[in-house]
């Protein structure tokens, strides 16, 4: 049976498996999850698509075989997609599989009209696509991976979840810029948030180590990858976020400024005589912390610091950290009480001397580190404050994929993935 709407196909009960995209403008990553048991068949990526050199690295994570690597150019998304259907299929996990329920997108920009992952019908792509001068980078090459899977596939639910959902509960006090109201509202101007799939799943991830319901606890996520954002929930629900229109606002990243006095911009432009492109290149790309010491991985600049004492990292390292620890104490205002504080994503998860740092000095507020469970690792979810501490601190590796996977599964077992309910959903401020 085909749906009149979608021109989707329901799939029967025994179709479990997810493949999860996340389109980049040269790249495509993709994960295949099976939903049953929440177990990854495959995982992959194609890079440098459209180049000479375009890799693609598959890794089956059934059945045995080999983790399989080629360099040879792949022209364009389609391409990508194809070759990647070519090595499922050699692992007999094809798309042309029955028990394929699914194919999810990532996709960054939802605006306010997406709070929740959504069937992607024409009307739902029109709408990324009318976003696309908010998330100029993004929103383009994410589109292209839909329309290519949908090409691939166009009887099975396509799924989009957006990096913006989570935060679309924020008071209207937090995502506003205080700028002139019709000017920003004429241009969309406001605070969207983004990695909001993964503080979704770390938030409650974190509930759950409490022994909790996420609706019982307040959570300050710190999600430090080479982006990095801090978020503020307060029973489940995002009341605040450190990314805004894009996702340069903020925490210091490995190559983006953060937050910075707007008026930067129009110094650069009027006084260095640079343009648009120049400072937007500037800010994004060679700020942050390869701004300030001229690497931008946490790793390299500790043992910088801690093997020849560089005093360039060292000063990266203590911006990196005092931004961070003005957000731990702003969100501690915002949500009044907290119960946890969570560290996610590569640095998150792994530089114990930046988690350590970053609460150092707060036990006034109830935080503190044990030094022995700091320098424990592990991809487990795990606390690392001391008995005595009021406010946990956790580290809980994001699984951007697995929550993805999980939503979109969710959505296209439940009743509101009946065709004809699955618009966007929200308010429709814009
Ligand atoms: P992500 O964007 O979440 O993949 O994080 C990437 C970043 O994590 C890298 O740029 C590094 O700065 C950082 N990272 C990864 N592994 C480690 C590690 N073992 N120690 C410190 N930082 C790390």
């Amino acid at each position: 049976m085909t749906s009149p709407n979608t021109g989707t196909t329901p799939k029967p009960a025994t179709a479990t498996r997810v493949l999860v995209l996340n389109s980049g403008s040269s790249s495509v990553k993709y994960q295949l999850l099976d939903m049953a048991d929440g177990a990854r068949l495959a995982v992959g990526l194609v890079e440098r698509i459209g180049e000479e050199t375009s890799r693609l690295v598959h890794t089956p994570l059934t059945g045995g075989a080999e983790r399989r690597e080629r360099t040879a150019p792949i022209a364009d998304h389609r391409a990508a997609l194809e070759a990647v259907a070519a090595e499922l299929k050699a692992d007999g996990t094809g798309l042309d599989s029955p028990e394929l329920a699914a194919i999810g997108h990532r996709v960054v920009h939802g605006g306010l009209k997406f709070s929740a992952p959504t069937v992607i019908t024409d009307e739902v792509l029109a709408e990324v696509e009318r976003l696309v001068p908010v998330a100029p980078l993004h929103n383009p090459a994410n589109i292209t991976g839909i329309r290519t899977a949908q090409a691939l596939r166009p009887d099975l639910p396509q799924v989009a979840v957006f990096d913006t959902a989570f935060h679309t509960t924020m008071p209207e006090y937090a995502a506003r810029y205080a700028i002139d109201a019709e000017t920003a509202d004429a241009h969309r101007i406001r605070r969207y948030g983004f990695h909001g799939t993964s503080h979704a799943y770390v938030s409650r991830r974190t509930a759950q180590l409490l022994g909790k319901d996420p609706s019982e606890v307040n959570v300050i996520v710190l999600h430090l990858g080479n982006g990095a954002s801090a978020s503020a929930v307060a029973g489940g629900r995002c009341v605040d976020t450190s990314m805004g229109l894009t996702p340069l606002e903020g925490l210091v990243m490995g190559t983006r400024s953060g937050d910075i006095d707007p008026a930067v911009v129009f110094h650069l432009k009027r006084v260095a005589g640079m343009s648009d492109d120049e400072i937007d290149v500037l800010l994004n790309k060679k700020s942050g912390l390869v701004g300030l010491c001229g690497d931008n991985d946490m790793r390299e600049i500790r043992r910088r610091i801690d093997e020849g004492g560089d005093q360039a990292a060292a000063l990266a390292f203590d911006v990196y950290i005092h931004r961070l620890k003005k957000y731990i104490g702003a969100y501690y205002a915002v949500l009044g009480t907290v119960d946890a504080v969570a560290f996610t994503a590569g640095v998150g998860e792994n530089a114990a001397p930046v988690r350590a740092a970053a609460v150092a000095g707060l036990e006034e507020l109830g935080l503190a580190v044990d030094a022995g469970l700091n320098a424990v690792r592990s991809d487990e979810p795990r606390l690392i404050s001391p008995e005595y501490a009021r406010v946990a601190v956790a580290v809980v590796p994001t699984d951007e994929e697995l929550e993805i996977a999980q939503q979109v599964y969710a959505l296209v077992r439940s009743e509101a993935a009946v065709p004809g309910n699955r618009g966007p959903t929200g308010p429709a401020h814009d």
